[in-house]
Protein backbone atom coordinates (compact mmCIF):
# COMPACT_ATOMS: atom_id res chain seq x y z
CA UNK A 1 0.00 0.00 0.00
CA UNK A 2 0.87 3.63 -0.60
CA UNK A 3 -0.01 6.75 0.13
CA UNK A 4 -1.06 9.39 -2.44
CA UNK A 5 -2.92 12.59 -2.64
CA UNK A 6 -6.45 12.94 -3.27
CA UNK A 7 -8.43 15.47 -5.32
CA UNK A 8 -12.06 15.08 -4.50
CA UNK A 9 -14.66 17.50 -6.77
CA UNK A 10 -17.66 18.98 -6.16
CA UNK A 11 -19.38 16.22 -8.11
CA UNK A 12 -18.00 13.81 -5.54
CA UNK A 13 -15.69 12.27 -8.03
CA UNK A 14 -11.96 11.92 -7.76
CA UNK A 15 -8.51 11.38 -8.62
CA UNK A 16 -5.41 10.99 -7.38
CA UNK A 17 -2.21 12.87 -6.97
CA UNK A 18 1.08 13.30 -6.06
CA UNK A 19 2.64 10.02 -4.59
CA UNK A 20 3.54 10.23 -1.30
CA UNK A 21 5.05 7.76 0.56
CA UNK A 22 5.46 4.15 0.82
CA UNK A 23 3.79 1.99 3.49
CA UNK A 24 6.02 0.16 6.02
CA UNK A 25 5.91 -3.01 3.93
CA UNK A 26 6.88 -1.35 0.45
CA UNK A 27 9.55 1.06 2.10
CA UNK A 28 11.80 -1.70 1.91
CA UNK A 29 11.77 -2.76 -1.61
CA UNK A 30 11.47 0.70 -2.50
CA UNK A 31 8.73 0.10 -4.96
CA UNK A 32 5.09 1.33 -4.92
CA UNK A 33 2.04 -1.31 -5.27
CA UNK A 34 -1.05 -1.04 -6.77
CA UNK A 35 -2.92 -0.17 -3.31
CA UNK A 36 -3.79 3.58 -2.70
CA UNK A 37 -4.47 5.59 0.48
CA UNK A 38 -5.35 8.75 0.71
CA UNK A 39 -2.56 10.88 2.16
CA UNK A 40 -3.77 13.98 1.68
CA UNK A 41 -7.52 14.78 0.65
CA UNK A 42 -7.79 18.32 -0.86
CA UNK A 43 -11.74 19.13 -1.91
CA UNK A 44 -12.35 21.42 -5.23
CA UNK A 45 -15.77 23.69 -5.77
CA UNK A 46 -15.52 23.01 -9.43
CA UNK A 47 -16.83 19.51 -10.82
CA UNK A 48 -14.40 16.97 -12.36
CA UNK A 49 -13.69 17.21 -16.07
CA UNK A 50 -15.85 13.96 -17.03
CA UNK A 51 -18.72 15.46 -15.18
CA UNK A 52 -17.87 19.00 -16.92
CA UNK A 53 -17.63 17.34 -20.48
CA UNK A 54 -20.58 15.23 -19.94
CA UNK A 55 -22.88 18.82 -18.87
CA UNK A 56 -21.30 20.38 -22.34
CA UNK A 57 -22.58 17.75 -24.32
CA UNK A 58 -25.79 17.63 -22.18
CA UNK A 59 -26.16 21.65 -23.39
CA UNK A 60 -25.57 20.40 -26.99
CA UNK A 61 -28.15 18.09 -27.02
CA UNK A 62 -30.96 19.89 -25.55
CA UNK A 63 -30.47 23.07 -27.56
CA UNK A 64 -30.44 20.51 -30.41
CA UNK A 65 -33.53 19.18 -29.41
CA UNK A 66 -34.88 22.24 -29.02
CA UNK A 67 -34.92 23.05 -32.97
CA UNK A 68 -35.43 19.84 -33.66
CA UNK A 69 -39.05 20.37 -31.57
CA UNK A 70 -39.75 23.85 -33.64
CA UNK A 71 -39.22 22.77 -36.49
CA UNK A 72 -41.59 20.20 -35.80
CA UNK A 73 -43.80 22.41 -34.31
CA UNK A 74 -43.70 24.65 -37.29
CA UNK A 75 -43.65 21.50 -39.64
CA UNK A 76 -40.69 22.81 -41.31
CA UNK A 77 -38.39 19.68 -42.51
CA UNK A 78 -35.14 21.42 -43.46
CA UNK A 79 -31.85 19.73 -44.96
CA UNK A 80 -30.31 20.25 -41.43
CA UNK A 81 -32.58 18.11 -39.22
CA UNK A 82 -31.18 14.78 -40.15
CA UNK A 83 -27.52 16.52 -39.60
CA UNK A 84 -29.28 17.37 -35.95
CA UNK A 85 -30.17 14.05 -35.23
CA UNK A 86 -27.36 12.63 -36.15
CA UNK A 87 -25.65 14.70 -34.12
CA UNK A 88 -27.94 14.09 -31.30
CA UNK A 89 -27.45 10.28 -31.36
CA UNK A 90 -23.62 10.96 -31.69
CA UNK A 91 -23.85 13.26 -28.72
CA UNK A 92 -26.00 10.35 -26.67
CA UNK A 93 -23.11 7.66 -27.14
CA UNK A 94 -20.64 9.67 -26.08
CA UNK A 95 -22.72 10.74 -22.98
CA UNK A 96 -23.08 6.86 -22.43
CA UNK A 97 -19.40 6.17 -22.52
CA UNK A 98 -18.54 8.99 -20.32
CA UNK A 99 -20.99 7.85 -17.76
CA UNK A 100 -19.56 4.11 -18.02
CA UNK A 101 -16.38 5.61 -17.66
CA UNK A 102 -17.24 7.38 -14.63
CA UNK A 103 -19.12 4.79 -13.34
CA UNK A 104 -16.65 1.85 -13.42
CA UNK A 105 -13.73 4.56 -11.54
CA UNK A 106 -16.40 4.83 -9.11
CA UNK A 107 -16.60 1.27 -8.39
CA UNK A 108 -13.24 0.56 -8.69
CA UNK A 109 -12.50 3.27 -6.40
CA UNK A 110 -9.38 4.54 -8.46
ZN1 LIG B 1 -17.51 14.25 -11.73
Amino acid sequence: MCFYDQTIYACNDFKWGRFRTHCAKEYRTGETCGMKLIYQTTRLAERCTTCKKMEVIKNKIYRSQEKIGRWAAENAFPVSLDLERTSVMGWRMELEQLEANRASRRRNFG
